[in-house]
């Protein structure tokens, strides 16, 4: 049996990705991909920098379909998108009807200082504004936020896949504002992981900290491995941005869980999520 990469996790030119779906399908081809998922961060109630814009998303769904047919000899591809949940006014279910999957991914908490949506996923200039102007330094307890609202998507509306679990610490290099060891962070992860095991859903191991940020990969391993423990079905994603980024470190990662006891990743495969066994080398499609 042949081995071969997957990755769900994409972006492109029609939210915060460079370059065409019809380029990402080209590159996942070259890199050896025979399962790729297009999942642009969907449409938000808000301007933002990087979000899809509601206009534009009947064009992306029709291009993705598009592909799909035009390339369905040589590549299994998917429709999905990245959803932010925004309690009130998106989520994952706002989205699912006309898609094969959805990311649920939160970068959004609550509002800033300037009565915003606060964007945990962007520069730590900004994210200390928030976290010292409106929860007065404390991180605990924003990351308490942080924990419950993923929870809460998780149990109120589940995606199919959970986008990059730990990502708020991209503010925390060299443990800066907290030690991921220390118990009430633990304590967040364990509460966390249980709501993934009963919501079903398919915890991404998301590789881009480690080409883009220099840091562990979206969750660290021994989430992963905590992850393993509790039979939380798992898969690697790039979260590309670009054509050349869609398999980058995906062979390191599969080692990295081969090693943490992984014997198998759940992906979409011919219409059915399943498990599929791996390797370094890709999944034996
Ligand atoms: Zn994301
Ligand atoms: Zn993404």
């Amino acid at each position: 049996m042949k081995t071969y990469w997957t990755n769900y996790h994409s972006h492109s030119h029609y939210c915060d990705g460079v370059e065409s779906l019809r380029a990402q399908v080209e590159a996942a081809l070259r890199q050896g991909v025979g399962v790729f998922g297009f999942s642009s961060h969907g449409p938000v109630h808000f301007d933002n920098a990087w979000s899809m814009k509601a206009h534009k998303l009947d064009a992306y769904l029709a291009e993705t379909r598009a592909l799909k047919q035009e390339f369905s000899e040589q590549i299994e591809l998917y429709s999905g998108l990245e959803v932010d949940y925004l309690p009130g006014h998106s989520g994952p279910a706002t989205y699912a009807a006309r898609l094969d999957y959805t990311i649920g991914s939160v970068h959004y908490l609550d509002l800033n200082e300037a009565g915003e949506p606060w964007e945990i996923d962007g520069s730590t200039e900004k994210f200390m504004c928030g976290l010292t102007e409106v929860h007065g330094g404390d991180i605990r307890k924003v990351i308490g936020l942080y924990y419950g609202r993923i929870r809460e998507m998780l149990q109120s509306d589940p995606p199919d896949i959970l986008g990059h679990l730990d990502k708020i610490k991209i503010h925390n290099l060299r443990s800066r504002l907290w030690d991921e060891n220390e118990d009430w962070y633990q304590a967040q992860i364990d509460e966390t992981l249980a709501a993934v095991a009963a919501s079903g859903c398919v915890l991404e191991a998301n590789t881009r900290g480690l080409y883009k940020k220099n840091l562990s990969l979206y969750p660290s391993l021994p989430i992963l491995e905590k992850a393993r423990r509790l039979g939380i079905p798992v898969m690697i994603n790039s979260d590309s941005h670009a054509p050349a980024e869609i398999t980058s470190r995906l062979a390191r990662t599969a080692l990295q869980l081969k090693g943490a006891g992984y014997k198998t990743l759940r992906i979409l495969h011919k219409g059915q999520w399943q498990e599929v066994a791996f390797d370094e080398e890709g999944l034996y499609l």
